[in-house]
């Protein structure tokens, strides 16, 4: 299979415009976020109020750039931390969860679920360094888990999202073993997956302080996060690889049940551009360019610019319960596909993957 070289990845212009800091990071000269983080020191006790933690960390993260600026050191982690403020804030959003827009507030930590189905260690599926990603991420050490935030009837992951694979309980100790064994096996960055990854955010920050390699990171997300969760990555993830599913929330709601997915979705993505870096999957639905491809374009284009790395992706197939939509039981007509690339000229797209 091919695989783009290093050489291949730095000359690509639309590489270069889109993910500057991350090849930086494969060049050695940058460090990913949650080096630095462990380096960052915090001022904090645990025992303080949840609001007073966050002061601390949006002060932190608005001084972010200037400390980045100034560590070299990779190996260096101290007990008080950017990083441990963050984790010791992902505990208490554990213990009343709202990591995404459903906002359950069930005590995780004491083995209530919510409606992701996630308890309080990551439900483990599989990782492997995967070459179907993007050709600047791949091999990609790639991680799923059980568990999501939304339910697509289509869903190509059926089996782990909706927990017919049940997964084994591994908690972050085990994980960052199997971060450090994707690193040493040749992956270019470990990339958190699903499922969903959100309902992990408190064991991925967990586990990235146990982790001994130097790998950047990718959030590959349907972006139904919350609020709190952008504040947690921000700072801590290099590089975000985000689903722009819906152009509308009537589709959202009636293919996906995500009330509210196109507020938190464009909320999330203006927070990705600000934050980090940003690659954007748009899977093009048979039947749904005009209410979803295009305005979901129009708004890339406008919002994020013209030079947003985005990938149109045209392998839809019918899976598990897309039989419950007529427009979804096939795959996509080449005259869609046409029309979809159409429209990413048309709004002015110059980095299409
Ligand atoms: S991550 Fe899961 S438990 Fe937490 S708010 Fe979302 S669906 Fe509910």
């Amino acid at each position: 299979m091919w695989r783009a070289t290093f050489q291949d990845v730095f000359n690509d212009e639309g590489v270069k415009i889109a993910l500057p800091r991350y090849i930086e990071i494969l060049k050695g000269k940058k460090l990913p976020k949650y080096i630095i983080d462990r380096q960052y020191p915090a001022l904090y006790t645990k025992e303080m109020p949840l609001t007073e933690l966050w002061k601390i960390h949006q002060k932190m993260l608005k001084n972010y750039p200037e400390f980045e600026a100034k560590t070299i050191d990779k190996k260096s982690a101290l007990d008080s931390s950017f990083l441990s403020l963050k984790s010791d804030i992902a505990e208490r959003i554990i213990s009343s969860c709202t990591f995404c827009e459903r906002r359950c507030k069930k005590n995780r930590l004491l083995g209530e679920k919510g409606y992701c189905g996630c308890g309080k260690n990551f439900s483990f599926s599989s990782a492997f360094p995967h070459f179907g990603e993007e050709p600047e991420l791949v091999p990609s050490g790639t991680v799923f888990t059980c568990g999501c935030t939304i339910k697509c009837i289509h869903c190509q992951n059926y089996e782990i999202s909706q927990w017919y694979d049940k997964g084994l309980e591994i908690n972050p100790k085990q994980m960052a073993t199997t971060v450090d064994n994707l690193k040493n096996s040749g992956c270019r960055n470990l990339n958190m997956v699903g499922g969903e990854p959100t309902p992990n955010t408190y064991l991925w920050i967990k586990t990235m302080n146990e982790v001994t390699v130097s790998i950047p990171t990718i959030w590959n997300s349907n972006s139904y996060y919350s609020l709190e969760t952008a504040n947690l990555l921000a700072g801590f993830i290099d590089v975000y690889l985000l689903d722009f599913k819906y152009g509308n929330n009537t589709c959202a709601q009636e293919i996906s049940d995500a009330p509210n997915y196109f507020e938190a979705c464009t909320r999330n993505h203006l927070m990705a551009k600000e934050h980090g870096e940003l690659i954007i999957r748009v899977l093009v639905l048979p039947g749904h360019n005009n209410c979803c491809t295009r305005p979901i374009l129009e708004w890339i284009a406008k919002n994020l610019g013209e030079w947003t790395r985005v990938n149109l992706l045209f392998q839809y197939r019918p899976e598990w319960q897309a039989s419950k939509r007529k427009e979804l039981t096939r795959k996509l007509s080449r005259d869609e596909i046409n029309e979809a690339l159409k429209i990413a000229k048309e709004v002015g797209l110059k980095n299409i993957v």
